[in-house]
C-alpha cells in the first residue's frame, strides 16, 4: 500500500513541512517530516544562506488525531552564515516556539485546558510537569492580553490553582 504523505501533512495541518515517513507504535502516531525549505535567512546580516551545519530529528507533540497521540519527528537543520561561521543557528518553523517541545496548537490546547482547570489536573492529562503547563499558560495569557490591547491584570488570567494557593 502506498501511503499518501500529502494526506498526512494536510491532516496534521502544519505549514512548510514535507512528510517523509510515518508509523504507528503503541498507539502513538509518529510523523517524520522535514522543512520544505533548504535556505535560511541569517539573523545577523539578513542574507540568505544555503550552508547546513548539521541536522537532527527532534520530537514535538501535536494534538490528537482520531484519538491517537501525534508526535512530529521534525528534522531541524542548523545553518551557518559566512558572516559568523562559528555560530550556527536553528532553522525556524512557524508552528513551534524556540525551546518548545509542543506545536503551538498543542500549547494553545494546554492554555485552554489550564484556563478551565487546575495546573495539576492538566499536567496529569497531558503527562508533563506542572511547571511546563504553568509556563505555557503564562506565555499565552500574556500574549492574549497583549493582543486584546489591555495591560495584563495579574489576577484576570490566572489559572484556578494560582488563586487557590494564595
Ligand atoms: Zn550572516
Amino acid at each position: 500500500m502506498t501511503i499518501n504523505y500529502d494526506f498526512i501533512r494536510n491532516l496534521i495541518g502544519l505549514q512548510g513541512i514535507k512528510v517523509v515517513y510515518s508509523n504507528v507504535n503503541n498507539g502513538i502516531f509518529k510523523v517524520f517530516a522535514t522543512s520544505v525549505f533548504n535556505i535560511a535567512i541569517c539573523l545577523d546580516c539578513g542574507r540568505i544562506t544555503y550552508t547546513v551545519h548539521d541536522k537532527k530529528f527532534q520530537a514535538y507533540k501535536r494534538l490528537l488525531i482520531w484519538g491517537m497521540d501525534i508526535v512530529i519527528a521534525l528534522e531541524k537543520k542548523r545553518y551557518v552564515c559566512s558572516c559568523n561561521p562559528k555560530h550556527p543557528f536553528d532553522e525556524s518553523f512557524s508552528f513551534i516556539r524556540k525551546y518548545g517541545r509542543y506545536t503551538t496548537t498543542y500549547e494553545n490546547y494546554i492554555f485552554t485546558l489550564t484556563h478551565k482547570n487546575t495546573v495539576k489536573n492538566v499536567s496529569n492529562i497531558i503527562g508533563n510537569s506542572g511547571a511546563t503547563c504553568q509556563r505555557i499558560y503564562n506565555h499565552y495569557a500574556k500574549a492574549k492580553a497583549y493582543l486584546a490591547g489591555c495591560k495584563p491584570e495579574p489576577l484576570r488570567f490566572l489559572g484556578i490553582d494560582d488563586i487557590a494557593f494564595k
